[in-house]
């Protein structure tokens, strides 16, 4: 091994399942997965970064450093880690909730905009609890249902 690191392979590593083999970083995944069949029914141990990797114990640390899930779970913790500013950002919302929250207590009434004669909004809705139970609905839905309304609201004058 002294040899050949002299001679410039310095990127030699060792074999986890045999010492003797001295393999080139480059080359490791090959050989591993030739040497691997040599020794069956090694012990197992399940990758952190990704629970379907199977790992030969011998091979963990080796798999552990080259894992193709690592990348995106450095990233997933460095998320973690930065969360500090969140509660910066959650004073910020409640800040800018306010004014929405104001204006979301408008009442908004469906026929509001429309051509019905002027007249006390409470009262009317008083006189009909079930008419004014109906949101929603298709245009031709609501159109109906403003027609019904203006039916019901003539009846009532007529009382
Ligand atoms: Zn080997
Ligand atoms: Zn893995």
């Amino acid at each position: 091994m002294e040899a050949l690191k002299k001679c410039g392979y310095n990127e030699v590593v060792e074999c986890p399942y045999n010492k003797s083999h001295l393999i080139l970083k480059t080359r490791i995944q090959k050989h591993l997965i030739q040497c691997r069949k040599s020794y069956p029914n090694q012990e197992k141990s399940t990758c952190p970064f990704n629970t379907t990797h199977l790992i030969n114990k011998k091979e963990f640390s080796y798999h552990v450093e080259i894992c193709p899930d690592r990348a995106s779970f450095d990233l997933y913790k460095y998320k973690i880690d930065s969360r500090p500013y969140s509660s910066e950002n959650e004073n910020f919302d409640e800040n800018m909730d306010e004014p929405n929250s104001t204006i979301d207590e408008q009442p908004v009434e469906d026929w509001s905009n429309d051509n019905v004669p002027s007249y006390n909004p409470q009262q009317y809705c008083n006189k009909l609890p079930l008419l004014r139970t109906k949101v929603g609905g298709t245009p031709s839905e609501k159109r109906a249902f403003r027609e019904a309304q203006r039916e019901v609201f003539k009846q009532n004058q007529k009382n």
